[in-house]
């Protein structure tokens, strides 16, 4: 007998298949299956302390000795991460053409080690750096290996992963933390990545409408929608008039603005849908 799980598969997968064109927006749910953990609990409320915001970055020197320091033992825990099914599945709906396109509020780069083309990175990439003063861009590898270089006694440190390359690492003083400058200017330097209080800038939201209005339908997967910039993929849709499926394990922000939700972990439920869909296919020849 089926559960309510697989019940809901099924509905979801005949929905996949009368929605050719599914924009598909994925959130930190999708890459807890690689050992990145998740900001928030199943309620979608906050796990640890909240995450930077870019305006205290900016402004405190503190702040940012602090960040890079926890992120000089994050990065390589978030560098060495490989995806999961979850990706892999992802991938795979891409690659049989049922994805118009794919957004990510995660910045871990999983789903192009997996295979997906054409991803478009809502708050940026941790593989990145850029300069705020001259915007020149820098590989994360080389800030890295700059950061330990200028700070041997922070990089012997351990510090359990954190969401977005961060590591819980609580440091009697971040005092003596030296951050590299930026090799071009000497300017100051911040991940490529939209930290709380921060937009998403324009022409990238512009991408993602883009390619919403040409969808028939938005399907959410891992993510709780709590932050607006996720939140507001649902609202644009529903004024589109287009039906919005979810597979998530626990409450969203959205719950009410879906046309069928799979409560369950991304990568046993799309792995599922993928099998559910080939068997159809079969089915129909
Ligand atoms: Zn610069």
């Amino acid at each position: 007998m089926l559960n309510s799980t697989s019940q809901d598969l099924a509905s979801l997968a005949d929905f996949v298949r009368a929605h050719p064109r599914l924009q598909v927006l994925t959130g930190a749910g999708v890459s807890t299956g690689s050992g990145i953990p998740d900001y928030r609990d199943g309620e979608g409320a906050w796990k640890r302390r909240p995450p930077v915001s870019h305006q205290d970055f900016m402004a405190e020197p503190a702040v940012r000795r602090r960040y890079w320091a926890r992120s000089l033992l994050g990065w390589p825990q978030i560098a060495a991460a490989r995806p999961n099914p979850a990706h892999r599945a992802l991938a795979a709906l891409d690659a049989a053409g049922r994805v118009s396109q794919l957004v990510t509020q995660n910045v871990d780069g999983l789903h192009q080690r997996a295979g997906s083309p054409r991803v478009l990175e809502l708050h940026g990439s941790i593989h990145a750096v850029t300069c705020m003063d001259c915007g020149a861009a820098h590989a994360r590898a080389g800030v890295q290996a700059d950061l330990a270089a200028a700070n041997p006694r922070f990089a012997t440190l351990r510090g359990a992963p954190a969401p977005d390359g961060d590591a819980d690492l609580e440091a009697d003083s971040y005092a003596d933390f030296t951050i590299p400058a930026c090799k071009v200017c000497g300017g100051l330097l911040k991940p490529d990545v939209v930290f709380f209080g921060d937009g998403v800038p324009r022409p990238r939201l512009d991408l993602a409408w883009e390619a919403l209005a040409q969808s028939d339908a938005l399907l959410v997967v891992g993510s709780s929608l709590m932050v607006y910039s996720g939140y507001r993929f649902c609202l644009k849709a529903a004024e589109l008039g287009q039906p919005i499926v979810a597979v998530n394990l626990g409450r969203t922000r959205a719950d009410a603005l879906f046309t069928l939700k799979v409560e369950s972990a991304c990568g046993p439920a799309l792995e599922q849908l993928e099998q559910l869909l080939a068997d159809l296919g079969n089915s129909t020849g």
